[in-house]
């Protein structure tokens, strides 16, 4: 195959995973995945999916970082090709179609994917939380399925030194401290990725019960944000496909993380950290050793309580 390593970032064409490529081509050459196989004679290639649901946005982020002066400065484009290709996640034709793309392509396989892509809306309704539910908890779960099975395999023989990845970009909103008990347990003890997901169909439900007239949705345990509460169930279902990929032996290592509270249009200019300090967790999930950690929630470079 002509690329030694092969990853894609969503939601690329600014913010915190626009940081995250960046990140990634700069501090490739010194990952584990860049050490050649003793075999090879050529020089560790790099190919980064930069994807984002708007082509535009994303061609004119490819050209930013081909210009990039640390980038151009450091070289590592001589190596690292960084390349835009139209993801949508709230649509299952665009999900598939950059599917199709990889199975075509790559027939290797992806050593990683980072799930980047976010909404957080302004205002509290339930065509609100329906719609945030849609990207941030279907979107990403959808990714995670479809693509999983388009990840390299880590054979056992195999000198390759490192396991394939998924990143789930979570926060630490999506912490458990807001909900009862009870929801805190059902979180926490979920098997299944469909007990997750009825989970976020409840609580679209609680909220439409309320705009009806019914119980107010702090006696039912919920906390009133869509934003936090996808979140919970991103970090849920990575806790529920870690285990999972752990039982079927895939060699997939599958973990979410909080960035930490990073300046972004998401934040308007709020955020305390830069965008390449927020892209690091993601990137040291992605690339770097982790010592085959799976199934974990991340902050400040370790894992965290949930
Ligand atoms: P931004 O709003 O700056 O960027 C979000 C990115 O996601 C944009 O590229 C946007 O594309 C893209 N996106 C949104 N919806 C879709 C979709 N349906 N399909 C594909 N791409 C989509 O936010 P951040 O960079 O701050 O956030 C990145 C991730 O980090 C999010 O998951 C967010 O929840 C998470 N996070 C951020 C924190 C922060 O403090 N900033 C804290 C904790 C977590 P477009 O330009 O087309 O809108």
């Amino acid at each position: 195959p002509p690329y030694t390593t092969i990853g894609a970032v969503t939601g690329a064409n600014k913010g915190i995973g626009l940081a995250i490529v960046r990140q990634l081509a700069l501090q490739y050459p010194k990952s584990p995945l860049s050490t050649t196989s003793s075999k090879s004679t050529s020089p560790p290639s790099f190919l980064i999916y930069l994807l984002s649901r708007d082509a535009s946005r994303g061609q004119s982020a490819v050209t930013a970082l081909q210009q990039d002066p640390q980038l151009t400065s450091s070289d590592v484009l001589s190596t690292t090709e960084i390349r835009h290709h139209p993801l949508d996640i709230s649509s299952s034709a665009s999900i598939a179609a950059f599917a199709n793309h990889v199975k075509n392509e790559h027939p290797e396989g992806l050593d990683f994917l980072i799930n980047n892509a976010g909404i957080a809306l302004d205002g509290f309704s339930s065509d609100l939380v329906a719609e945030t539910l849609k990207s941030n908890y279907y979107g990403t779960l959808e990714c995670v399925k479809e693509f999983l099975p388009l990840m390299k395999t880590k054979k056992k023989d195999s000198d390759s030194p490192s396991h394939p990845r998924i990143v789930n970009v979570s926060s630490m909103v999506g912490m458990l401290n807001k909900y009862s008990p009870a929801l805190k347990s059902r979180f926490q003890d979920a098997k299944s990725v469909n007990e997750v997901s009825a989970l976020m169909d409840e609580f679209l439900a609680a909220v439409k019960a309320e705009e009806e007239g019914g119980r107010k949705l702090e006696e039912t345990g919920w906390p009133r944000t869509a934003y936090g509460v996808s979140k919970a169930g991103v970090t849920g279902m990575t806790k529920v496909i870690g285990k999972e990929q752990e039982r079927d032996g895939s060699g997939v290592l599958i973990n979410s993380c909080c960035p930490g509270y990073v300046n972004t249009d998401m934040t308007k200019g709020r955020g305390a950290k830069t965008p390449d300090e927020g892209a690091q967790i993601p990137v040291q999930l992605a690339i770097h050793d982790i010592g085959g950690v799976s199934g974990e929630f991340w902050r400040f470079g370790e894992v965290a309580e949930w």
